[in-house]
């Protein structure tokens, strides 16, 4: 079998399409033609070399497809079913068994190795040449890829794949934040560091908890717009000399009750604290590389705050996702208003729009449903 992929040749560099070999699925495995793709600041890391798996390689780790075929072990899915591809897991370990998939154990293996489950297969070649893949058990950005039936998750026929597929991290990450972790009530006070696919969804959930006020922080005027657009009921740009004191202001006096560090900035997380009312709680799920480090000044946390992560929004993708898609099928999550399309070959122009800020979620069209 022949895919389509978007390969990243080696380190820093850019994606080409080339048509590369699919392996056949193995027993717990599903072959998806893919739709589309989301593309994520985890996709740029890989293409920057900060993950293990070699190049030449295809990442991508929001697929949205139809299953073209099933291992024989799959009981779950068949051919046909609409899809999306989402966080991997082992569903063994001390994490996944306790409910917390996103923390698996194996998780590194599992999303970054290159290899398949099995931990030595690979998903494609190029005549004798591999091409390392598997990509958080998925490599959306080929037309035709294989993915665990764990991490495979069906979703409804008449929702369109080129939406959905900025669910499977981005929206998961932000919408799952406040609805798994901070847990906000309605009245409560609500910030938002990073206004971009993660911070938009977080905000979103925050608006449909009933928070208020909802503050939006970002560097971005027309991304603090569209946040006002969204739900925000005031907005401060992150280059603010009083940042804190104005965000502190705008929450009442005595400060926010939770924030969303989604920028993956040190100074935003840092603000992020700062702006606290006491026993207010700042979670961070900004993407930051290894050895970024954070000052905060002690005393800051006396006042019975909290900081803590997630990743992944903390949630269990089989049943976490498709309640995202009932609120989004209900209009309650108007993640259209997020979204821009790029055909499969643009993915560079499509990298260099969203690194500029100039789009908020880009998705690549690889098909038709
Ligand atoms: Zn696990
Ligand atoms: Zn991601």
């Amino acid at each position: 079998m022949q895919a389509r992929a978007a390969v990243m040749p080696e380190r820093h560099g850019r994606w080409i399409l080339d048509t590369v070999e699919v392996a056949e699925p193995g027993p717990q495995e599903v072959l998806v033609r893919v739709v589309a793709s989301g593309i994520c600041q985890t996709d740029v890391h890989a293409r920057d070399g900060f993950f293990p798996l070699p190049c030449p390689a295809v990442y991508g780790h929001e697929g949205a497809g139809v299953v073209e075929q099933v291992g024989h072990a799959v009981t779950t899915l068949k051919p046909g079913d609409h899809v999306i591809m989402a966080n991997p897991s082992c569903g063994a370990c001390l994490e996944c068994r306790a409910g917390f998939e996103t923390y698996c154990s194996n998780a590194p293996m599992l999303k970054q190795s290159g290899y398949r489950a099995d931990g030595t297969s690979l998903s494609f070649r190029r005549g004798q040449d591999p091409i390392y893949g598997s990509f958080f058990q998925q490599s959306s950005f080929a037309s035709l890829t294989l993915a665990t039936a764990r991490n495979t998750i069906r979703v409804p026929d008449d929702v369109p794949l080129d939406m959905l597929a900025a669910f499977p991290c981005g929206v998961n990450t932000g919408a799952g934040a406040v609805m798994n972790v901070l847990k906000p009530q309605p009245g409560d006070s609500y910030v938002a560091f990073g206004t971009g696919t993660v911070g938009c969804a977080g905000l979103l959930a925050a608006k449909l908890a009933g928070c208020d006020p909802i503050i939006a922080v970002d560097v971005f005027d027309e991304r603090l717009e569209l946040a006002r657009n969204l739900g925000a009921t005031h907005t401060v740009n992150a280059t603010d000399p009083q940042l804190v004191d104005e965000v502190r202001r705008l929450a009442g006096g005595r400060g926010a009750q939770w924030c969303l560090e989604a920028a993956g900035v040190p100074a935003a997380l840092r603000a992020a604290v700062e702006v606290l009312a006491p026993r207010g709680t700042a979670c961070l799920v900004g993407s930051a590389r290894a050895g970024v480090e954070v000052p905060l000044e002690m005393r800051t946390l006396q006042q019975g705050r909290s900081v803590r992560g997630c990743i992944q929004g903390e949630s269990a993708v089989q049943t976490f996702l498709p309640h995202l898609i009932a609120l989004y099928r209900a209009g309650q999550l108007p993640i259209e208003r997020l979204v821009r399309h790029y055909p499969h070959a643009a993915i560079n122009d499509a990298v260099a729009d969203m690194l500029a800020g100039k789009t908020i979620k880009a998705v690549l069209q690889l098909g038709t449903a």
